[in-house]
Protein backbone atom coordinates (compact mmCIF):
# COMPACT_ATOMS: atom_id res chain seq x y z
CA UNK A 1 0.00 0.00 0.00
CA UNK A 2 1.46 3.45 -0.96
CA UNK A 3 2.44 5.54 2.16
CA UNK A 4 0.93 8.62 0.39
CA UNK A 5 -2.22 9.42 -0.90
CA UNK A 6 -2.09 10.57 -4.18
CA UNK A 7 -5.88 11.95 -4.26
CA UNK A 8 -5.10 13.98 -1.51
CA UNK A 9 -1.60 15.33 -2.43
CA UNK A 10 -3.24 16.12 -5.82
CA UNK A 11 -6.90 17.62 -4.07
CA UNK A 12 -5.16 20.89 -2.82
CA UNK A 13 -3.40 21.92 -6.01
CA UNK A 14 -5.24 22.78 -8.49
CA UNK A 15 -7.28 25.09 -6.55
CA UNK A 16 -7.46 28.46 -8.89
CA UNK A 17 -8.60 26.17 -11.64
CA UNK A 18 -11.89 25.38 -9.51
CA UNK A 19 -13.38 28.27 -10.51
CA UNK A 20 -13.15 27.79 -14.35
CA UNK A 21 -14.37 24.23 -13.89
CA UNK A 22 -17.06 24.89 -11.30
CA UNK A 23 -20.60 24.40 -12.78
CA UNK A 24 -22.49 28.25 -12.75
CA UNK A 25 -26.33 26.65 -12.67
CA UNK A 26 -28.51 23.80 -12.13
CA UNK A 27 -28.65 23.20 -16.36
CA UNK A 28 -24.79 22.57 -15.61
CA UNK A 29 -24.71 20.55 -13.06
CA UNK A 30 -24.55 16.46 -13.16
CA UNK A 31 -25.65 13.88 -11.57
CA UNK A 32 -27.91 14.45 -8.37
CA UNK A 33 -31.18 14.06 -10.34
CA UNK A 34 -33.33 14.45 -7.48
CA UNK A 35 -31.47 17.50 -5.15
CA UNK A 36 -31.21 19.26 -8.42
CA UNK A 37 -34.87 19.05 -9.42
CA UNK A 38 -36.17 20.05 -6.22
CA UNK A 39 -34.12 23.01 -5.55
CA UNK A 40 -35.09 23.83 -9.16
CA UNK A 41 -39.08 23.98 -7.80
CA UNK A 42 -37.67 25.62 -4.57
CA UNK A 43 -35.76 28.44 -6.49
CA UNK A 44 -38.41 29.06 -9.27
CA UNK A 45 -41.02 29.19 -6.10
CA UNK A 46 -39.04 31.69 -3.83
CA UNK A 47 -38.60 33.78 -6.72
CA UNK A 48 -41.96 34.22 -7.95
CA UNK A 49 -42.59 35.15 -4.13
CA UNK A 50 -40.09 37.56 -4.40
CA UNK A 51 -38.45 36.22 -1.06
CA UNK A 52 -35.15 34.28 -0.29
CA UNK A 53 -34.89 30.63 -0.88
CA UNK A 54 -35.23 28.60 2.17
CA UNK A 55 -32.25 28.02 4.95
CA UNK A 56 -30.39 24.99 2.66
CA UNK A 57 -28.39 22.15 4.41
CA UNK A 58 -26.01 20.16 1.98
CA UNK A 59 -24.07 17.48 3.77
CA UNK A 60 -22.25 14.59 1.98
CA UNK A 61 -18.54 13.37 2.12
CA UNK A 62 -16.22 15.94 0.74
CA UNK A 63 -15.67 17.16 -2.93
CA UNK A 64 -19.26 16.01 -4.01
CA UNK A 65 -20.69 19.61 -5.16
CA UNK A 66 -21.75 21.39 -1.66
CA UNK A 67 -19.80 24.64 -2.53
CA UNK A 68 -20.69 24.28 -6.11
CA UNK A 69 -24.87 24.03 -5.16
CA UNK A 70 -24.29 26.84 -2.68
CA UNK A 71 -22.97 29.37 -5.75
CA UNK A 72 -25.49 27.74 -8.07
CA UNK A 73 -28.31 29.33 -5.69
CA UNK A 74 -26.67 32.53 -5.39
CA UNK A 75 -26.62 32.64 -8.97
CA UNK A 76 -29.85 31.89 -9.93
CA UNK A 77 -31.41 33.66 -7.45
CA UNK A 78 -29.16 36.72 -8.51
CA UNK A 79 -27.76 37.70 -4.88
CA UNK A 80 -24.53 37.94 -3.52
CA UNK A 81 -22.97 35.35 -1.67
CA UNK A 82 -20.53 35.45 1.05
CA UNK A 83 -18.29 32.35 2.39
CA UNK A 84 -17.24 31.70 5.95
CA UNK A 85 -16.71 27.95 7.97
CA UNK A 86 -17.34 26.99 11.21
CA UNK A 87 -13.83 27.00 12.35
CA UNK A 88 -13.48 30.94 11.36
CA UNK A 89 -16.36 32.46 12.99
CA UNK A 90 -14.55 32.51 16.46
CA UNK A 91 -16.90 35.08 18.05
CA UNK A 92 -20.74 35.94 17.73
CA UNK A 93 -19.47 39.34 17.49
CA UNK A 94 -17.66 37.98 13.31
CA UNK A 95 -21.28 36.91 12.49
CA UNK A 96 -22.79 39.40 13.41
CA UNK A 97 -20.16 41.45 10.96
CA UNK A 98 -21.00 39.13 8.06
CA UNK A 99 -24.92 39.19 8.88
CA UNK A 100 -25.15 42.75 9.18
CA UNK A 101 -23.44 43.26 5.79
CA UNK A 102 -25.84 41.05 3.98
CA UNK A 103 -28.43 42.55 1.03
CA UNK A 104 -31.90 41.33 0.54
CA UNK A 105 -32.24 37.72 -0.31
CA UNK A 106 -28.08 37.59 -0.39
CA UNK A 107 -26.54 33.49 0.49
CA UNK A 108 -24.67 32.98 3.67
CA UNK A 109 -22.45 30.13 2.82
CA UNK A 110 -21.21 28.52 6.21
CA UNK A 111 -18.88 25.18 5.12
CA UNK A 112 -18.21 22.84 7.63
CA UNK A 113 -21.07 24.49 9.72
CA UNK A 114 -20.96 21.44 12.61
CA UNK A 115 -18.09 23.01 14.17
CA UNK A 116 -19.44 26.27 14.56
CA UNK A 117 -18.90 26.97 18.71
CA UNK A 118 -21.85 26.69 20.69
CA UNK A 119 -21.89 30.38 21.56
CA UNK A 120 -21.81 31.29 17.82
CA UNK A 121 -24.43 28.70 16.79
CA UNK A 122 -27.30 29.80 19.62
CA UNK A 123 -26.91 33.39 17.96
CA UNK A 124 -27.49 32.07 14.40
CA UNK A 125 -30.56 31.10 15.59
CA UNK A 126 -32.62 34.44 15.88
CA UNK A 127 -30.53 35.43 12.65
CA UNK A 128 -32.02 32.36 10.98
CA UNK A 129 -35.41 32.44 12.22
CA UNK A 130 -36.59 36.38 12.12
CA UNK A 131 -33.99 37.67 10.76
CA UNK A 132 -32.66 39.39 14.45
CA UNK A 133 -29.70 39.77 16.05
CA UNK A 134 -29.01 40.83 20.03
CA UNK A 135 -26.26 42.55 20.16
CA UNK A 136 -24.72 42.67 23.60
CA UNK A 137 -23.63 46.87 24.41
CA UNK A 138 -20.97 47.86 26.88
CA UNK A 139 -19.94 45.44 29.38
CA UNK A 140 -20.15 44.87 33.50
CA UNK A 141 -22.93 46.36 35.09
CA UNK A 142 -23.92 48.72 32.32
CA UNK A 143 -24.30 45.98 29.43
CA UNK A 144 -27.43 45.70 27.63
CA UNK A 145 -28.56 44.17 24.71
CA UNK A 146 -29.76 45.83 21.72
CA UNK A 147 -31.33 43.97 18.73
CA UNK A 148 -30.63 44.63 15.05
CA UNK A 149 -32.92 43.62 12.32
CA UNK A 150 -31.69 42.12 9.58
CA UNK A 151 -31.99 41.78 5.57
CA UNK A 152 -33.57 38.30 4.75
CA UNK A 153 -30.87 36.12 3.63
CA UNK A 154 -30.57 32.36 2.91
CA UNK A 155 -28.21 30.46 5.27
CA UNK A 156 -26.28 27.94 3.42
CA UNK A 157 -24.62 25.35 5.82
CA UNK A 158 -22.36 22.16 4.04
CA UNK A 159 -21.00 19.48 6.39
CA UNK A 160 -19.84 16.30 6.18
CA UNK A 161 -20.58 15.21 9.95
CA UNK A 162 -24.20 15.71 9.75
CA UNK A 163 -24.44 13.55 12.62
CA UNK A 164 -22.63 16.49 14.38
CA UNK A 165 -24.99 18.93 14.04
CA UNK A 166 -27.42 19.60 17.23
CA UNK A 167 -30.72 19.20 16.95
CA UNK A 168 -32.29 22.67 17.45
CA UNK A 169 -29.69 23.80 14.35
CA UNK A 170 -30.56 21.03 11.75
CA UNK A 171 -34.09 21.89 12.60
CA UNK A 172 -33.84 25.73 11.40
CA UNK A 173 -33.26 24.47 8.07
CA UNK A 174 -36.30 24.54 5.54
CA UNK A 175 -34.07 22.15 3.04
CA UNK A 176 -32.03 19.61 3.86
CA UNK A 177 -30.43 17.46 1.30
CA UNK A 178 -27.93 14.44 1.17
CA UNK A 179 -26.08 14.18 -1.54
CA UNK A 180 -24.47 10.96 -2.72
CA UNK A 181 -21.20 9.28 -4.33
CA UNK A 182 -21.67 9.59 -8.33
CA UNK A 183 -21.75 7.00 -10.69
CA UNK A 184 -19.37 6.05 -13.59
CA UNK A 185 -21.40 7.42 -16.39
CA UNK A 186 -21.86 10.72 -14.41
CA UNK A 187 -18.21 11.06 -13.59
CA UNK A 188 -17.33 10.51 -17.36
CA UNK A 189 -19.93 13.47 -18.32
CA UNK A 190 -18.00 15.82 -15.70
CA UNK A 191 -14.34 14.40 -17.30
CA UNK A 192 -15.80 15.31 -20.21
CA UNK A 193 -17.16 18.77 -19.74
CA UNK A 194 -14.60 19.73 -17.49
CA UNK A 195 -11.72 18.60 -20.57
CA UNK A 196 -13.94 20.74 -23.38
CA UNK A 197 -13.48 23.93 -20.45
CA UNK A 198 -9.78 22.90 -20.03
CA UNK A 199 -9.73 22.45 -24.28
CA UNK A 200 -8.16 18.93 -23.89
CA UNK A 201 -9.30 16.19 -25.93
CA UNK A 202 -10.24 13.30 -24.70
CA UNK A 203 -11.61 9.78 -25.88
CA UNK A 204 -14.72 7.90 -24.19
CA UNK A 205 -12.54 4.96 -22.97
CA UNK A 206 -10.11 7.59 -21.74
CA UNK A 207 -13.03 9.65 -19.94
CA UNK A 208 -14.22 5.84 -18.66
CA UNK A 209 -11.05 5.32 -17.01
CA UNK A 210 -10.78 8.61 -15.13
CA UNK A 211 -14.45 8.41 -13.77
CA UNK A 212 -13.92 5.19 -12.72
CA UNK A 213 -10.77 6.01 -10.35
CA UNK A 214 -12.49 8.85 -9.01
CA UNK A 215 -13.72 7.43 -6.23
CA UNK A 216 -17.32 8.64 -7.09
CA UNK A 217 -16.12 11.94 -6.38
CA UNK A 218 -16.07 14.68 -8.93
CA UNK A 219 -13.22 16.64 -7.14
CA UNK A 220 -10.96 13.69 -7.32
CA UNK A 221 -12.26 13.12 -11.47
CA UNK A 222 -10.98 16.96 -12.28
CA UNK A 223 -7.76 16.60 -10.03
CA UNK A 224 -7.10 13.16 -11.79
CA UNK A 225 -7.90 14.80 -15.63
CA UNK A 226 -5.66 17.47 -14.99
CA UNK A 227 -2.70 15.18 -13.80
CA UNK A 228 -3.10 12.91 -17.19
CA UNK A 229 -3.49 16.27 -19.28
CA UNK A 230 0.36 17.17 -17.96
CA UNK A 231 1.32 13.48 -19.16
CA UNK A 232 -0.75 13.68 -22.30
CA UNK A 233 0.98 16.94 -22.88
CA UNK A 234 4.12 16.34 -22.24
CA UNK A 235 4.42 12.89 -23.67
CA UNK A 236 2.16 13.01 -26.33
CA UNK A 237 0.36 15.04 -28.64
CA UNK A 238 -1.77 16.40 -25.89
CA UNK A 239 -4.87 14.40 -26.75
CA UNK A 240 -5.81 11.90 -23.75
CA UNK A 241 -6.37 8.53 -24.77
CA UNK A 242 -6.63 5.31 -23.12
CA UNK A 243 -3.40 4.18 -23.28
CA UNK A 244 -1.97 7.46 -21.92
CA UNK A 245 -4.60 7.87 -19.32
CA UNK A 246 -3.64 4.27 -18.41
CA UNK A 247 0.09 5.29 -18.38
CA UNK A 248 -0.48 8.34 -16.13
CA UNK A 249 -3.00 6.84 -13.60
CA UNK A 250 -0.68 4.36 -13.01
CA UNK A 251 2.43 6.36 -12.84
CA UNK A 252 0.28 8.31 -10.23
CA UNK A 253 -0.12 5.40 -7.78
CA UNK A 254 -4.25 5.34 -8.44
CA UNK A 255 -5.79 2.74 -7.35
CA UNK A 256 -7.51 0.73 -9.91
CA UNK A 257 -11.36 1.58 -8.08
CA UNK A 258 -10.19 4.16 -7.33
CA UNK A 259 -9.69 3.87 -3.15
CA UNK A 260 -7.96 6.35 -1.31
CA UNK A 261 -4.88 4.92 1.03
CA UNK A 262 -7.26 5.25 3.88
CA UNK A 263 -10.20 2.83 2.28
CA UNK A 264 -7.45 0.65 1.95
CA UNK A 265 -6.02 1.25 5.35
CA UNK A 266 -9.74 -0.16 6.43
CA UNK A 267 -9.88 -3.02 3.79
CA UNK A 268 -6.50 -4.05 4.91
CA UNK A 269 -7.37 -3.59 9.07
CA UNK A 270 -11.15 -5.75 8.63
CA UNK A 271 -8.68 -8.44 6.81
CA UNK A 272 -5.45 -8.42 8.61
CA UNK A 273 -6.15 -7.59 11.74
CA UNK A 274 -9.99 -8.88 12.59
CA UNK A 275 -9.84 -11.46 10.36
CA UNK A 276 -12.07 -10.49 7.69
CA UNK A 277 -15.03 -9.49 10.36
CA UNK A 278 -17.34 -8.91 11.66
CA UNK A 279 -15.99 -6.04 13.90
CA UNK A 280 -17.82 -3.00 15.23
CA UNK A 281 -17.07 0.66 13.46
CA UNK A 282 -15.76 2.26 16.72
CA UNK A 283 -12.87 -0.58 16.72
CA UNK A 284 -11.96 0.02 13.10
CA UNK A 285 -11.81 3.89 13.76
CA UNK A 286 -9.39 3.25 16.92
CA UNK A 287 -7.85 0.71 14.88
CA UNK A 288 -7.21 3.02 11.72
CA UNK A 289 -7.02 6.46 13.68
CA UNK A 290 -10.24 7.92 13.12
CA UNK A 291 -13.64 8.52 14.91
CA UNK A 292 -16.06 6.27 15.02
CA UNK A 293 -18.32 9.44 12.76
CA UNK A 294 -16.06 10.34 10.17
CA UNK A 295 -15.62 6.19 9.57
CA UNK A 296 -19.15 5.61 9.14
CA UNK A 297 -20.37 9.17 7.53
CA UNK A 298 -17.22 9.78 5.29
CA UNK A 299 -15.22 6.69 4.62
CA UNK A 300 -17.38 3.49 4.50
CA UNK A 301 -20.53 4.48 2.56
CA UNK A 302 -18.51 4.45 -0.32
CA UNK A 303 -16.63 1.23 0.45
CA UNK A 304 -20.05 -0.29 1.12
CA UNK A 305 -21.52 1.38 -1.90
CA UNK A 306 -18.83 -0.05 -4.33
CA UNK A 307 -19.43 -3.75 -2.30
CA UNK A 308 -16.10 -3.75 -0.57
CA UNK A 309 -17.56 -4.14 3.17
CA UNK A 310 -20.80 -5.08 4.21
CA UNK A 311 -23.00 -3.96 7.53
CA UNK A 312 -24.56 -6.66 9.25
CA UNK A 313 -25.54 -6.21 12.86
CA UNK A 314 -22.77 -8.03 14.37
CA UNK A 315 -20.21 -5.18 12.34
CA UNK A 316 -18.36 -5.04 9.13
CA UNK A 317 -17.69 -7.79 7.13
CA UNK A 318 -14.75 -7.72 4.11
CA UNK A 319 -16.39 -9.38 0.84
CA UNK A 320 -14.50 -11.10 -1.16
CA UNK A 321 -14.05 -8.29 -3.85
CA UNK A 322 -11.87 -6.66 -1.02
CA UNK A 323 -9.80 -9.83 -0.47
CA UNK A 324 -9.38 -9.99 -4.39
CA UNK A 325 -8.61 -6.03 -4.12
CA UNK A 326 -5.91 -6.13 -2.01
CA UNK A 327 -4.61 -9.44 -3.18
CA UNK A 328 -4.84 -11.58 -0.36
CA UNK A 329 -6.94 -14.95 -1.00
CA UNK A 330 -9.98 -15.42 1.50
CA UNK A 331 -8.93 -18.12 3.95
CA UNK A 332 -12.21 -17.99 6.05
CA UNK A 333 -13.75 -20.57 8.25
CA UNK A 334 -16.49 -21.64 6.22
CA UNK A 335 -19.73 -22.40 7.94
CA UNK A 336 -19.17 -26.16 6.13
CA UNK A 337 -15.98 -26.71 8.07
CA UNK A 338 -17.81 -25.46 11.65
CA UNK A 339 -20.40 -28.13 11.19
CA UNK A 340 -17.83 -30.95 10.71
CA UNK A 341 -19.21 -31.11 6.83
P1 LIG B 1 -17.72 20.04 -1.62
O1 LIG B 1 -18.11 21.44 -1.24
O2 LIG B 1 -18.84 19.06 -1.48
O3 LIG B 1 -16.46 19.56 -0.94
P2 LIG B 1 -17.25 21.24 -4.23
O4 LIG B 1 -18.56 21.86 -4.49
O5 LIG B 1 -16.14 22.15 -3.81
O6 LIG B 1 -17.38 20.03 -3.19
O7 LIG B 1 -16.83 20.44 -5.55
C1 LIG B 1 -15.52 20.02 -5.79
C2 LIG B 1 -15.15 20.21 -7.25
O8 LIG B 1 -15.88 19.27 -8.01
C3 LIG B 1 -15.50 21.59 -7.79
O9 LIG B 1 -14.35 22.14 -8.37
C4 LIG B 1 -16.55 21.39 -8.83
O10 LIG B 1 -16.16 22.03 -10.01
C5 LIG B 1 -16.58 19.89 -9.08
N1 LIG B 1 -17.97 19.39 -9.05
C6 LIG B 1 -18.68 19.02 -7.96
N2 LIG B 1 -19.88 18.57 -8.30
C7 LIG B 1 -19.95 18.64 -9.64
C8 LIG B 1 -20.97 18.28 -10.60
N3 LIG B 1 -22.12 17.76 -10.22
N4 LIG B 1 -20.71 18.50 -11.91
C9 LIG B 1 -19.52 19.00 -12.29
N5 LIG B 1 -18.53 19.34 -11.45
C10 LIG B 1 -18.73 19.17 -10.14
Amino acid sequence: MPDFDPHRNIEDKDKDLDGIIRPQDLEDFTGQREIVSNLHIYIQAAKLRGESLDHTLFHGPPGLGKTTLAYIIANEMGVNMKITSGPVLDKPGDLAGLLTSLEPGDVLFIDEIHRLSPEVEEYLYSAMEDFVIDIMIDKGPGARSVRISLNPFTLVGATTRSGLLTAPLRARFGITCALEYYDVEDLKRIVKRSSSILKVEIDDQAAQEIAMRSRGTPRIANSLLKRVRDYAQVMGDGKIDIKIAKYALDKLKIDTRGLDSIDNKILSTIINTFKGGPVGANTIATAIGEDQGTFEEVYEPFLIKEGFIVRTQRGRIATDLAYKHLGISPNRVSSDTLFGE
